[in-house]
Order: C-alpha cells, then structure tokens, then sequence
C-alpha cells in the first residue's frame, strides 16, 4: 500500500477542514491538495501546498510591461509571449511543495535537480521499511542494441521469471540482514547509519519538495520525456497532471513550446530554407553531423 493509514486519515482529516482564505486559490490544484495519486508499486506523489496561479504568472509580468499590456493581450496570450521568449522569472511567482515516495535509485536521478528545496526520511533516524520496486512484467526490458542509455525488448518467459527471482530474493535477503545488524536482541546491533549500507538502490525513500513554476517545467522537460527512464517518467507524468489542472494556461504554453516544440541550430534552420527553396539537402551537405542530421530528420522528415 502506497499510504500507511495514518496518512490516510491525515489526509481525510486535512480535507475535512476548509479554511476560508483570501489567497489566490486555483480550483483545480484544490481537487487534487493532499490527495496521494500511486506511481510505481509502492511510491506515490502528493500536493502538500502550492502558491499562485496563472493570474499569478500574469500580475507579476504586467510589473514588468504595465498596464498597457492589458489592452494589446488577454492573460493566456501573455502567458504564451512570456514561454515562447523564456521570460521565466513570472513563472517563479507560483510554487508547489509535493510528497514524494520513490525507489533510491530514481531519486539518485531527481536530486540533480538542484533548484528545488528538499527534506527527505532520515534513515540515521529512522529504520526503513521492507518495500523495494519490483518491475512490472512490461517494465523488465534488456539492455537497448541502438542507445547505451536505454532499453530495449521487453523480456520473456523464462528470462523474466530469472531477473524477477533474483531482484526479488536479493531485496529479501539484504532487508533480512538489514533487520539482523539492526537487531539488539542479546547483541549490541549496528547503528541505524550504517546497516543501511547494504541496502539495494530499489528501496523506498520519501521526501518533501518544493520547486518555483519555472524549475518544475525544467524537470518536467527533461523527466516526462520519453528519453526519460521509465520510472521518473511516470513521476513525471502524475505531476505534469496535476500542473495541467494547476495552470492550465502556463501548461498549454509549456506544453506547445517546450514538450511539443523543438530547438533549431543555424544549421537546422539553414537546411529548411534550402528545403522549402527545393534544394535536395543531404547530411553530406548539410554540414550536420550524422547524429544531428539524424535528429533533425526524425522531426522533419
Ligand atoms: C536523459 C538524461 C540523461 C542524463 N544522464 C546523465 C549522466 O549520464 N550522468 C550525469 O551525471 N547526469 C546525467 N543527467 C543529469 C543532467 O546532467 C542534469 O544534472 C539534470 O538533468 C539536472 O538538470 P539541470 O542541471 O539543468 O537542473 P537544475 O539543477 O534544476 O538546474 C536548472 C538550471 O539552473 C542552472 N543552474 C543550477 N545550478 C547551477 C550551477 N551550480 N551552475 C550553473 N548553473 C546552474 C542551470 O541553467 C540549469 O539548467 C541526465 C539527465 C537526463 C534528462
């Protein structure tokens, strides 16, 4: 279970008990406050609290351009100039704090993510609970033949049954010896600090974060992609949800310039003009390097 039940109920409790405010309060980041939504097999996110919203993005930037901007642009269209010219510091104006469980190793990867402020479960503290990411059958995939980052076939039968024997045993065994260093019966037992030591990357861990607008669509950008692995992706994914809902005028932008847009090099622009004039460019002539003229064709064709 992703919530023990006394989340649960601290959860309940929270959403039992509205307090009038005179706060901007954005209607659909309220249906999602508090609520965990699942990811993986044991991880969830959750919204703790958030401030701002696209009137947020817009009132800050009118700081900026004055009240003349009113009349040449409705909210959303400003919102879209702001994106398209990354004038991000508007977009700094809202914040959201989440709760996050998530296996060490994808966390490894989150924490690079530098601009965000973050508490995370002490396990000097603490003793961890027996919980480790097991694959879905659909997620245990081999090593990819074309891209050294990646993967490729998803395993079958006997192989898959191999691998998930041994995550599994090997999670077991380390969280049994875990316990028996832990352990104070009749011995002095190791120091929280350090038992954990031989615990595997596919743990759970737990923390708060807490990121600007801005920074969280830089994540977004990099984590929702599907260059992403797996398993921040779907992180990613839930989140870039409850974005959507949050903003939805900022999240169009994001998701018309930055999710669904590509950045073009001098080249790239060079060899569409030729194109569009007739030209039959090649990579050869293109003075693209195979790797570029291979990404500029899976867009362009
Ligand atoms: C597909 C993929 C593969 C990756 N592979 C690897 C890998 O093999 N090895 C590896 O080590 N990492 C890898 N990374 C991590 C990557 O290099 C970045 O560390 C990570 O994506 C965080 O990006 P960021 O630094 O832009 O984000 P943030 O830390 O959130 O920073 C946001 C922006 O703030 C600015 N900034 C923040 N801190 C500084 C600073 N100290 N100095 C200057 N500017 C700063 C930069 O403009 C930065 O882009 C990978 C990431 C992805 C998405």
């Amino acid at each position: 279970m992703p919530l023990t039940d006394d989340q649960l109920a601290e959860i309940e409790a929270a959403r039992a008990t509205p307090q009038p405010t005179l706060r901007a309060v954005a209607p659909g980041m309220e249906q999602h406050l508090y609520k965990a939504v699942p990811v993986l097999d044991h991880g969830f996110v959750r919204v703790i609290d958030y401030m701002g919203d696209d009137a947020a993005i817009v009132q800050a930037a009118r700081v900026s351009y004055g009240a003349g901007t009113k009349k040449t642009r409705d909210d959303s269209g400003l919102i879209r100039y702001l994106m398209r010219h990354w004038h991000s510091t508007p977009f700094e104006m809202c914040e959201i704090k989440l709760h996050v469980k998530l296996p060490v190793f994808v966390a490894r990867q989150w924490i690079r993510h530098r601009t965000a402020n973050v508490n995370e479960y002490s396990a000097r503290y603490s003793i961890l609970d027996r919980e480790f990411y097991i694959p879905e059958p659909d997620a245990l995939a081999a090593q990819s033949t074309v891209n050294n980052q990646g993967r490729g076939e998803v395993l079958q039968g006997e192989e898959a049954a191999r691998v998930l024997e041994i995550l599994k045993s090997d999670a077991g065994r380390a969280y049994n010896n875990y316990e028996a260093m832990l352990s104070q019966d009749g011995q002095q037992g190791l120091a929280r600090e350090l038992a954990r030591m031989n615990l595997p990357a596919n743990i759970y861990t737990q923390w708060y974060w807490k990121v600007d607008l801005h920074n969280l669509f830089h994540f977004l950008r990099l984590r929702a992609d599907e260059h992403a692995q797996y398993e921040i992706r779907v992180y990613a994914q839930a989140i870039a949800d409850m974005v959507k809902d949050w903003v939805p005028a900022a999240y169009g932008a994001f998701e018309d310039y930055r999710m669904g847009g590509v950045a073009l090099s001098a080249k790239g622009v060079e060899v569409l003009k030729r194109r569009l004039a007739g030209e039959d460019v090649t990579q050869e002539n293109s003075g693209m390097s195979k790797g570029e003229w291979r990404e500029f064709v899976e867009v362009f064709g």
